[in-house]
């Protein structure tokens, strides 16, 4: 039986992760095809800044395996699936910059266990992706690194307006998803890196409960924040890729979580009638953007028609939310950070007198301005005589963040409410200004420094015809029923499914 190969059709790129599983695993393409495929798109439109690494002999290699693996009934679950890594993730084949001039050069001897368990799975490496300097930013603007095709550093551009930000600090992985360069990409979400640039590119993405995902080989940004996951065009593809991702890593990350793997795909299909769905006044106020509110408003009643049932609740330490987290992110960061000193990896300063001015100059050198200004801070908030009016208060708050979610979900099964307070917004417009990218995390931060996971979903389009996320909170290990939520919504709505350029502007919601 002869099946027609699928890649002389333009919209191989169109298929998502579960479309283009379908067409592997049926033979109408090869991962080698596929593989060449978006590697193709990835060089048209370079001109994003998304791939920071690209290497096509490494990424036709692990196709080959993929299809000797398809042709010998060995496959696993993603076989010849393409997939790209947020570039704070280690690997073997391709170079780790974590989006700094500190790590250039740099080349791991392991890969991380996000990407070993994909590359178990069949997937497939097209490359790395752009991020902020790691992993610090809402905006992905603190870019090092020059990306493929580019000779300096440039940011990403964001495909639905190439004048706006894609948000951050996953903005390269966002943005190659909805440019459809690539069907899924990893990212990691330590205040809302997954979630932002999900919502601010038109895409899903989920960061799963707190040490659902091993960090081993994340590089660390602050420890008992960062969390791994996906990032793709619908939750069922999300659900795909968080069942493979997911699961203890005990040898390697003494923090991530001893629940087995699951199938987070088996409740997809469940019946939203009844879920009750808590909307935190404190989501819905002052600053946030009318555009933003009105699809927010829309996509809540929605969930109504669907049965869902909006139960009102307070989340009264949102706002502490920012200076907690901008207290314990820096604080975690500083000590993390010390490891690049110059000795280990990457760079090294290339004049100096003794070792303490080789570690000052090569650390000069290195990084850049926004992580100076956070190990900075971190130092400060730890140092003798400020660590208890800072970075202990910090920690205290913290635990009432989480308190005031667990009384909420007294009341509801998932929260729901805006990801961000605005679409995305102009390249360069607030990227001398910190504090205003602090202020657009206020949403994404409570569930971060909670553990719980969260969700962004597509759900229209608000100023400017630009994207705009739902966000979706649930409860610790609740990954399933929100995975159920965003696919049962967008079963109901097609905000996920159209293409930046495909979508006839003019309707603002
Ligand atoms: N925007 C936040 C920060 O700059 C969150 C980043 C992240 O989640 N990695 O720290």
């Amino acid at each position: 039986m002869t099946t027609p190969s699928l890649t002389t059709t333009a919209d191989l790129h169109d298929l998502g992760v579960t479309g283009l599983l379908a067409a592997l695993r049926d033979r109408r393409v090869s991962a080698v095809e596929a593989a060449g495929h978006f590697l193709g798109r990835a060089r048209a439109h370079q001109a994003l800044g998304t791939f920071v690494a690209i290497d096509e002999e490494a990424t036709l290699l692990q196709a080959r395996a993929a299809d000797a693996a398809i042709a010998a009934g060995t496959a696993g679950a993603l076989a010849g699936l393409p997939v790209a890594h947020k570039d704070l993730f280690v690997t073997r084949d391709f170079p780790t910059s974590a989006g700094s001039r500190i790590l250039a050069g740099y080349r791991s001897p392991f890969d991380a266990t996000v990407v070993a368990r994909l590359a178990e799975a069949g997937a497939v490496t097209l490359g790395k992706l752009s991020l902020d300097e790691f992993a610090m930013g809402s905006a992905n603007e603190n870019v090092a690194v020059a990306p493929v095709g580019f000779v300096a550093p440039a940011p990403v551009r964001n495909p639905w307006a190439t004048d706006r930000v894609p948000g951050g600090s996953s903005g390269g992985s966002a943005a190659a998803v909805a440019a459809r360069l690539v069907p899924a990409a990893t990212g990691t979400d330590t205040g809302g890196s997954i979630r932002q640039p999900a919502a601010f590119c038109g895409i899903t993405g989920i960061k799963p409960t707190y040490g659902r995902i091993s960090r081993y080989g994340m590089v660390a940004f602050a420890s008992s924040l960062d969390q791994a996951g996906p990032l793709a065009r619908s939750a069922q593809d999300c659900a795909l890729l968080l069942s493979v991702l997911a699961g203890p890593d005990p040898d390697r990350d003494s923090t991530s979580l001893d629940l087995a793997a699951e199938d987070f795909g088996r409740q997809l299909n469940d019946d939203i009638a009844g879920l009750r769905i808590g909307v935190p006044r404190e989501f819905f106020g002052e600053g946030l953007a009318p555009g933003v509110r009105a699809a927010v408003d829309a996509a809540l009643k929605e969930y109504e028609k669907l049965g869902a049932r909006l139960v009102p609740v307070s989340l009264p330490r949102t706002e502490l939310a920012i200076p907690v987290y901008y207290v314990l992110a820096p604080a975690e960061a500083s000590s993390n950070l010390s490891r690049f000193d110059g000795v280990k990896f990457g760079h090294r300063a290339a004049r100096y007198t003794d070792l303490v001015d080789m570690y000052k100059k090569t650390r000069s050198e290195g990084f850049g301005d926004e992580v100076k200004r956070r190990i900075m801070i971190g130092t400060y908030v730890l140092s003798h005589g400020y660590y208890d009016a800072y970075y202990l208060q910090a920690q205290k708050i913290r635990r009432l963040i989480a308190d005031d979610f667990q009384s909420s979900f007294q009341d509801c099964d998932i929260i729901a409410g805006p990801v961000a307070p605005t679409v995305a917004w102009k390249i360069g417009e607030r990227a001398d200004d910190p504090l205003a990218n602090y202020l657009a995390d206020i949403f994404t931060l409570p569930a971060s420094l909670a553990g719980l996971p969260g969700m962004s979903v597509p759900a229209g389009f608000g100023e400017d015809g630009l994207p705009v996320g739902l966000q979706l909170i649930g409860n610790y290990f609740s990954e399933a029923r929100l995975l159920n939520a965003a696919h049962g919504f967008q079963q109901a709505t097609d905000h996920h499914v159209y293409a930046p350029g495909t979508r006839v502007t003019g309707a603002t919601s």
